[in-house]
């Protein structure tokens, strides 16, 4: 039965940015699907949070890599669910930083399959299930992206600033393709944020701290105010803007 509440799915939604919104989200008033690549533990928490809001709330295995996955947890998320129509494109890592010429293939291979592929995968499926032309109710897709598309990452990881490009591009993109589709689809674009990929991904614990100065805020960001512009750009507030990107990155 479709449910009354309009459905969400959110990749990589276990940990970081992806919880904070599903977690905000449910609290406006969206029943959640999100998906997780191995963090089992960490994605029933955050459907623990959605549902002490009133949400229903599931959790999707699936690698974004694999586009099989990505039709798998849409499948999975409507049938627990029903019918989705907002879509937050946000599973992503960085692989460990160097210099380009130190990068593996693998590292490289890996960062492009999941932020640039793995984007262009569930945007196709979003794209799917939303249009209205093809029985869907139309909606919103919403891109994490990063301001690493315009300043480069030099020294770090320049491949994960080019796959962040790629999603820039698929924004721009796809807004004009699905306008006439009931469907809106934004960027947002954050800054340093409190999460764990800087030591995780990274394995470079003391990033945030070196690089605070260097925000005009002098400070790093939170998930949540990440998730509060995903959450405006999911919202009727924002009815008339499509194609946008908008950085939340303290000023850097
Ligand atoms: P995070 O804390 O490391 O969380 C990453 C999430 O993505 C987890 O839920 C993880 O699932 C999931 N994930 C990773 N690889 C996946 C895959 N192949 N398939 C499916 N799910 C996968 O990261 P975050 O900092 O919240 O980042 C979220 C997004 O914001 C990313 O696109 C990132 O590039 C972007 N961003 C972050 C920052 C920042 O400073 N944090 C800045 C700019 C942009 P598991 O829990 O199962 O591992």
């Amino acid at each position: 039965m479709q449910s009354k509440r309009p459905v969400v799915l959110i990749t990589g939604g276990s940990r970081g940015i992806g919880a904070a919104v599903a977690q905000l989200a449910a609290a406006r008033g969206y029943d959640v699907a999100i998906t997780y690549r191995s963090e089992r533990d960490a994605a029933e928490q955050v459907l623990a949070a959605c549902r002490a809001s009133g949400a229903a709330a599931v959790a999707c295995q699936g690698d974004v890599a694999l586009d099989d996955d990505v039709v798998r947890v849409f499948d999975e998320a409507e049938a627990a669910l029903g019918l989705i129509s907002h879509v937050v494109n946000n599973a992503g890592i960085t692989g460990k930083s160097s210099r380009l010429a130190e990068a593996s293939t693998e590292t490289i291979r890996a960062c492009m399959d999941v932020n640039a592929l793995g984007a262009i995968w569930v945007a196709r499926e979003a794209a799917r299930r939303l249009a209205t032309s093809r029985g869907g109710l139309g909606g919103t897709i919403v891109n994490i992206s990063s301001v690493a598309a315009s300043l480069g990452s030099p020294n770090e990881y320049v491949w994960y600033a080019a796959s962040k490009g790629a999603v820039d591009s698929l924004t721009v993109g796809l807004a004009k393709e699905l306008a006439g589709e009931g469907i809106r689809v934004n960027a947002v674009s954050p800054g340093m944020t409190k999460t764990d990929i800087h030591e995780r991904s990274t394995q470079d614990a003391g990033r945030l701290e070196r690089l605070r100065p260097f925000i005009p805020l002098n400070r790093i960001g939170e998930p949540g105010e990440i998730a509060e512009a995903v959450l405006f750009l999911m919202s009727d507030a924002s009815s008339y803007i499509t194609g946008a990107n908008i950085p939340v990155s303290g000023g850097r």
